[in-house]
């Protein structure tokens, strides 16, 4: 199954619902990251709740996430634009640490620290927004997010199974927004419902679609306002490393050239390697001031 989520209403049109299955792009940031089965797990939660908000914007904007705990994981990172692209890493991909019942402890992994969430839209200064760390287990976190920050009551629900060869096995996710108006009952049955829904991670490892975990939030009864794939997609090129060479001043440049007479350059996101020799670092002088 392809990678995809859908936007709906439900509960009579007061309560906006997202639903996302996720496990191949996922897999693919577990793949180019070497991830270990908890930091795959806390960055594929990230990455599925930093695309399904995208999917809330319009346009050409940019929303970048970072997940600032002081757990082992140490700091992550999630971009996505509103065209269901993510692209995100983790300070420390090799991190297995469980329960006691063998579940993967993302929340110890995490830590305690914050949540930014900043909005570029393209057309002036770019807003972030910040709150507290809950509980380090990514979705309570934006929960809170999104209930303190933008003052909208929400339930977020995510998941990835990880098998202990590190290969995913599932990824996906929900966000549920209640809207102004919504009556006091309806969030109760909500809440029932959340409470006794299976984890998002079983649902997809049984091959439930986006629709079918819908189906399970709204008992079918739910109206589709937008279906979108989904994708890892990162955007670095080398003209974009040669900017920030650049950027870096001629006297630096040069220093580099005289001592090293090359630089490497990595992409923390994809982990594509832009090389430049003597003769690269002799242009990208000529460029600098
Ligand atoms: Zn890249």
């Amino acid at each position: 199954m392809k990678d995809y989520l859908i936007k709906a209403y439900g509960f009579d049109g007061t309560v906006r619902i997202y639903t996302a299955v996720t496990t191949n792009l996922v897999a693919h940031a577990q793949k180019i990251h070497d991830l270990w089965p908890t930091s795959a797990a806390a960055l594929g939660r990230l990455l599925t709740n930093t695309i399904i908000m995208g999917a809330m914007y319009t346009g050409d904007q940019e929303l970048t996430i970072r997940v600032n705990g002081d757990g082992p994981i140490g700091n992550m990172v999630a971009t996505t634009t509103s065209r269901g692209e993510v692209r995100g890493y983790v300070d420390n991909p090799h991190v297995f640490l469980q329960y006691n019942s063998g579940k993967l402890n993302v929340g110890q992994s995490v830590g305690n620290g914050f949540i930014h969430v900043t909005k570029d839209l393209k057309i002036r200064d770019m807003f972030t927004s910040s709150s507290e760390i809950q509980t380090g287990e990514i979705a309570e976190d934006f929960a809170y997010y999104f209930t303190k920050s933008e003052q909208i009551p929400s339930a977020v629900g995510l998941g990835v199974l990880v098998d202990d060869d590190n290969k995913i096995l599932s990824s996906g996710g929900f966000i549920l927004q209640v809207m102004p108006g919504c009556k006091e009952e309806t969030i109760t049955k909500i809440e029932e419902t959340i409470k006794n829904l299976m984890p998002v991670s079983e649902m997809v490892k049984k091959g439930y679609t986006p629709e079918d975990i819908m189906n399970e939030i709204t008992n079918n009864d739910y109206q589709l306002l937008q279906t979108m794939d989904l994708n890892y997609y990162c955007t670095c090129s080398r003209e974009k490393f040669e900017k920030g060479l650049i950027s870096l001043g001629k006297t630096q440049l040069e220093e580099i050239l005289e001592n090293d007479k090359k630089i490497e350059t990595v992409c923390h996101f994809c982990n594509t390697k832009y090389d430049f020799d003597e003769e690269n670092l002799k242009d990208l002088i000529k460029e600098a001031k």
